[in-house]
């Protein structure tokens, strides 16, 4: 579904703005204060960090680096150490440079503007406007993670967040919702409905402010909204298995020790049909009358395998023609042999159309499973 204007847009805000009055925070130690250095802190700290998680480290980290001045002058192995156990660790080192542009480009002041903020090493289009907003009142809005959540089930809007056309959407959206006052308010209650009521998983609705005309409650899509980032395509590879058969018998390849199915017996694998034809003439193979059997598809971690497995039989008694590598295997052994998934599937059902073996006597019976026949 498009998403779509609020039908009250000033309502929206204004419903926001009131419930953080009453039910949202006002008690964490980056609220109450004008101070951009210190919001700036926190908000480096909230990014990809929770509440609770940051409260300590901030605690420390302002006792020890109290202003910009004393950040900027910091040995980055104290920023760094004072940060150990936060992880991402590339925000304290863009603090830490974020800290010397302060002082040397803006005469120690952090800008005011949203723009300015956000040319500060590690400081995006959200975070400015978060630190305009709570520092200086400017009139930006905000887009993090928990709001475009909000935002998304609130409007309906459908598409992964983080691809571009879906986040210009909610980028819009954001702007178009923002109140002409109680901007802090307002954004504060954006931040605290998604950290909590409008939560990852299930969402308190029935005490959210903004329920009666939120889209995906009303279409029921607070779970599939937002939605989550595509799965990434996985490659598709196709081969092709000649089976050489020599009545009952087939002849399989010991693969090498390391990659796909290492060290185990298998079919041998040709990447076309052309490789196959060679392969199979080279070993007597009558081409002429060869089988293509049912494609067989397998899953691999990073790619999907199509196996065409095509039935070759040997024309001539001689066997194979300087193959050191080939294994015999009767067909009926299959089932127990311990062979890549998808190859024996292939023989066992081989197998099954097959009539039971005549008894193998003379030279042209086969040996039995991994005896080596050298060609001849
Ligand atoms: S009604 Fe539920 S899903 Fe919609 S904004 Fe509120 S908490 Fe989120």
């Amino acid at each position: 579904m498009a998403a779509r204007q609020a039908p009250q847009g000033r309502a929206f805000s204004a419903r926001i703005v009131a419930w953080q009055a009453r039910h949202g925070r006002h008690d964490l130690p980056w609220q109450g204060t004008r101070d951009a250095y210190r919001i700036w802190v926190s908000e480096i700290m909230l990014q990809q960090t929770q509440v609770a998680a940051v409260i300590g480290y901030y605690a420390r980290f302002l006792d020890r680096f109290p202003d910009v001045r004393a950040l900027a002058a910091a040995d980055l192995d104290h920023v760094m150490q004072s940060w150990s156990g936060l992880g991402y660790y590339s925000r304290a080192r863009n603090l830490h440079r974020a800290a010397q542009t302060v002082m040397h480009v803006h005469g120690g002041k952090f800008p005011d503007s949203p723009e300015a903020l956000a040319a500060l090493p590690g400081i995006g289009r959200s975070t400015a406007a978060a630190i305009a907003c709570f520092a200086y009142g400017r009139r930006a809005a905000i887009l993090d993670g928990n709001v475009k959540r909000v935002l998304a089930r609130q409007f309906g809007v459908a598409g992964y967040p983080g691809s571009g056309p879906v986040e210009a959407r909610l980028w819009r959206l954001a702007e178009e919702q923002l109140p002409q006052k109680s901007v802090e308010g307002y954004t504060q209650g954006l931040m605290d409905l998604g950290a909590t009521l409008c939560v990852r998983g299930v969402p308190a609705c029935s005490r959210c402010p903004v329920a009666d005309t939120c889209v995906a409650l009303r279409t029921g899509r607070t779970a599939s909204l937002p939605e989550r980032k595509p799965a990434r395509a996985i490659p598709h590879k196709q081969c092709v298995m000649p089976i050489i058969r020599d009545r009952s018998a087939v002849l399989l390849h010991k693969r090498a020790p390391t990659g796909i199915w290492g060290g185990l017996l298998c079919l041998p694998e040709c990447a076309d049909m052309a490789a196959a034809r060679s392969f199979c003439e080279a070993l007597g193979g009558d081409w002429a009358a060869r089988r293509e059997l049912a494609p067989v598809e397998h899953g691999f971690t990073h790619y999907r395998l199509t196996i065409r497995p095509l039935e070759v039989r040997l024309e001539r008694k001689a066997g194979l023609v300087a193959d050191t590598t080939g294994h015999w295997l009767m067909l009926g052994e299959a089932a127990a042999a311990a062979l890549p998934a998808p190859v024996k599937k292939i023989l066992v059902g081989i197998a099954a159309q097959s009539p039971a073996p005549a008894a193998r006597t003379g030279p042209a019976a086969r040996p039995r499973t991994g005896a080596k026949r050298r060609a001849g």
